[in-house]
């Protein structure tokens, strides 16, 4: 190992520090560095010396993820005596880059940011990750939807940009663990499961826009989950996938059922729908798994948004049974897909008690996307005027 630094550290001083499964590169490191009773800096500023220079790209923040070329990485393996191949299986960022110096050969280190640089992340479950770890550090990692929630110790592991997560308790909310012991059986159960749900991820996000008085399930679960310190205003920003969480698997596990997919196909008898009311069955299936019987008269006028296009798609994998059609069944337009939390949030600004940043002016859908949605549109009228006179 060369480098002036990574000696005076010792390789390997502190013991053997292992990475949790799915864990961040950098909250690793954070992890290693406590050990040593290091600042993350002066481990970063070790595994990319050169000749006492940097080899170091991007800004340090609380959401940031690193990649790192060979040789840092082997610096890496030697301070934590864990075999390179045992990192690569349990950090997905690990080998994912081979980012390229400033100051030529050796080793490097680029930081990246946000849940978009790699994927979904979120804060590891305080108490899985101390059993673990058999220490308090707190850790990152990547979650597959079905992850957001510990059962064990009823956390909801949130992801808020620009902060390292925050767990939620989820002690008042017992729907939220029950909703995630149904989506891991949907997973198990349904072939198209995990689409299902990015569809209903999509209907709850579009309803979670403008939600109607009568409902009173998210704002007490709003009341219910909101950490001591946070403001109201920037928890009902930050909360949108924890609150509705239930209700998307209430309607993925809807549309994933072929018995409702048959359903909806018999209801429109032959035409492809103007409006969701002329499914009423399906409708009033929604209304009743998702407990709201007012559900069904809201739905009944509407004309657009993602199960308006799902139901569509449906209608249409009968008309034309080939492989695009059941594909188009489980595609969600771009301009339906739940926006990113840092479009609502602004990471540079103050924190309330809870650390959460404030929300910021939501900037109108770019012009693309907003004439992406309007020939969405346009196209699902022409499909339906063609099939009125073409059959
Ligand atoms: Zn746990």
């Amino acid at each position: 190992m060369s480098g002036a630094v990574v000696p005076t550290i010792g390789c390997g001083a502190a013991g053997r520090v292992a990475p949790l499964q799915g864990e961040l590169t950098l909250s690793f490191l954070n992890r290693l560095a406590a050990r040593y009773h290091l600042t993350i800096r002066d481990l970063l500023a070790a595994v990319t010396d050169v000749g006492g220079l940097q080899n170091l790209t991007g800004m340090l923040y609380p959401d940031s993820e690193i990649h790192l070329n060979a040789q840092a990485r082997n610096r890496v393996a030697t301070l934590c005596r864990v075999a390179p191949h045992v990192l690569e299986r349990a950090l997905p960022a690990w080998t994912r880059e081979e980012p390229c110096g400033k100051y030529g050969d050796g080793p490097v280190g680029r930081l990246t940011r946000g849940e978009e640089a790699v994927a979904a992340w979120g804060p590891a479950c305080p108490a899985c990750a101390a059993a673990r770890t058999g220490r308090r550090t707190p850790a990152r990692r990547y979650l597959a939807p079905e992850e957001r929630v510990c059962a064990r110790h009823q956390f909801w592991l949130l992801y808020v940009p620009g902060t390292s997560g925050l767990p939620v308790p989820l002690g008042r909310c017992p729907e939220v663990i029950e909703a995630q012991q149904r989506h891991v059986r949907l997973l198990r159960r349904s072939p198209t499961g995990a689409q299902a749900f990015e569809v209903a991820r999509a209907v709850t996000g579009f309803w979670w826009e403008s939600w109607p008085d009568e409902e009173e399930l998210w704002p007490d679960r709003l009341e219910a989950t909101r950490a001591d310190g946070a403001d109201a205003n920037r928890w009902k920003v930050s909360a949108r996938d924890l609150i509705t969480y239930p209700e998307t698997i209430a309607i993925a596990q809807v549309l994933a059922s072929p018995h409702w997919q048959q359903q909806t196909i018999a209801e429109a008898r032959g035409h492809l729908p103007y409006r969701l009311g002329e499914m009423p069955a399906l409708l009033d299936e929604l209304a009743r798994q998702l407990q709201r019987p007012w559900v069904a008269r809201h739905l009944a006028t509407v004309t657009r948004g993602p199960l308006f296009v799902w139901a569509h798609a449906c209608v249409r994998t009968r008309l034309a049974p080939r492989s695009t059609a059941r594909h188009a069944l489980w595609q969600v337009h771009s301009s339906h897909r739940p926006r990113s939390l840092s479009d609502f949030l602004d990471v540079q600004g103050s924190r309330d008690e809870a650390g959460l940043p404030a929300p910021q002016p939501v900037k109108r859908l770019r012009g693309n996307s907003l004439q992406a949605e309007r020939a969405f549109d346009k196209g699902l009228a022409h499909a339906r005027l063609y099939h009125q006179q073409h059959g």
